[in-house]
């Protein structure tokens, strides 16, 4: 094979790795995106709760599966809801969207390429990446968006080598409830774990269990079979099939170093998804556009220091909330199995403006937040 050098390589074509490669596409960079995978909307679920606006990453409308105006939460004895604005998203026509978006002329992609290890000269510097078919591939920048396998942030201590997870599972199932409404389940009476039920189009929803404990892991899609029926699900929602889908997401410590040299991270590869809800993509796609501003410095002035700019916007914009969701996280694993401890944290959520409750689950908020009510 023809041993092409490029301005960037990526890889990982997931959501973070398309976004980073529209972006340098749009900068006429040489840049080369690479996926082990040979169909890039072979995905293993296929929606997204978001908070984003998509106006600011420039996407089109039609990746909006609904809109949503409501977010209801619920512990065993305690139901509060809060106005919110936020969308499900259709996750295979975005990364379509996606897809047809690159610069073609600048972006090429290959698929099928399974990247396995890399080369460094004596100061560190990635030289080439090797996949398991021995093909070497070269460029001036790296970036890591593999995701949890994160091929190049585990080699380069960016990542841990065996990151604590946590594990979701989903039905697609028929809906008869409030199209416009969110709704997330916390607490022992909702199978100890965290559910969700996403309204779509056409009727259709999709039903969530997820979990940080790995006993409860094993039995996912049990549990998720019993959250069926608790009598106000069971009202709203009927399932017409056993198809699950599911995933695995990093739950890791907050990262503050996600570069290395002249190799970047973003997303899951560092643990970008917000620790409360598991919202992965707006701030995917934040560091994904941080992460393309950098490169572009560091290329156009030819100098990988500029890469740091990537680490230092990232930290100033998000250590802090990172932080705050963390702990909260820590909060939600340790009183998940007691539906009393819920009650008292969703009685306190009651004390709080909706904005102030839409912060806490998008995972934007201080600790100041903690005191407003
Ligand atoms: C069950 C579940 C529900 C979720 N729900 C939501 C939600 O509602 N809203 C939301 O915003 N986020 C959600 N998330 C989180 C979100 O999906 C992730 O944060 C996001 O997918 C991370 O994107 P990424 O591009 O970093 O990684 P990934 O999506 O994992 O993409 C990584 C890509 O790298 C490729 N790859 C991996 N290793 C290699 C290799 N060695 N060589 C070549 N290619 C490689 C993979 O094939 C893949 O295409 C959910 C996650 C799970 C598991």
């Amino acid at each position: 094979m023809e041993n092409k050098k490029y301005d960037v390589i990526i890889v990982g074509a997931g959501g973070a790795g398309l976004m980073l490669a529209r972006e340098m596409g749009r900068k006429k960079r040489k840049t080369l995106l690479l996926d082990r995978k040979t169909d890039l909307l072979n995905l293993s679920f296929k929606t997204l709760g978001s908070f984003m606006d998509i106006k600011e990453f420039d996407l089109s409308p039609d990746v909006v599966a609904t809109e949503i105006n409501k977010v209801t939460l619920y512990s065993k004895n305690v139901k509060h809801s809060a106005r919110t604005k936020a969308s499900i998203l259709d996750k295979a026509y975005l990364h379509q969207h996606l897809i047809e978006s690159l610069d073609k002329e600048y972006v090429d992609i290959e698929t099928g390429v399974y990247i396995k290890k890399h080369n460094s000269d004596t100061t560190g510097n990635i030289t080439e990446i090797i996949d398991n078919k021995g093909n070497t591939y070269s460029a001036t920048y790296f970036v890591d968006a593999t995701g949890l396998s994160g091929v190049l942030s585990k080699k380069s201590g960016l990542q841990e080598k065996e990151p604590d997870v946590a594990v979701g599972v989903e039905f697609n199932v028929k809906y008869k409830g409030n199209t416009n409404e969110a709704h997330l389940y916390l607490g022992n009476h909702y199978e100890g774990g965290y559910g969700w039920l996403f309204p779509m189009k056409d009727n259709r929803a999709i039903l969530g269990f997820g979990s940080f404990d790995i006993l409860v892991v094993k039995e996912l899609k049990k549990r998720l079979n019993k959250m069926l029926t608790i009598p106000h699900i069971a009202a709203i929602v009927e399932k017409d099939n056993d198809d699950a889908e599911g995933g695995i997401l990093p739950i890791t410590s907050v990262k503050t170093k996600i570069f290395y040299n002249n190799l970047i991270c973003v997303g899951d590869s560092v643990s970008q998804v917000n620790p409360v809800v598991g919202e992965g993509y707006k701030f995917i796609f934040r560091s994904a556009v941080m992460a393309a501003n950098a490169i572009e410095k560091a290329l156009s002035h030819q100098d990988a220091s500029f890469l740091s700019e990537y680490e230092q916007q990232w930290n100033k914009q998000y250590y802090n909330f990172y932080c705050n969701s963390k702990r909260m996280q820590e909060k939600l694993i340790k009183y998940s199995k007691s539906d009393t401890k819920v009650n008292i944290g969703m009685l306190f959520l009651k004390t709080k403006r909706d904005k102030t409750v839409e912060k806490i689950i998008s995972g934007e908020f201080t600790r100041r937040d903690n005191y407003l009510p």
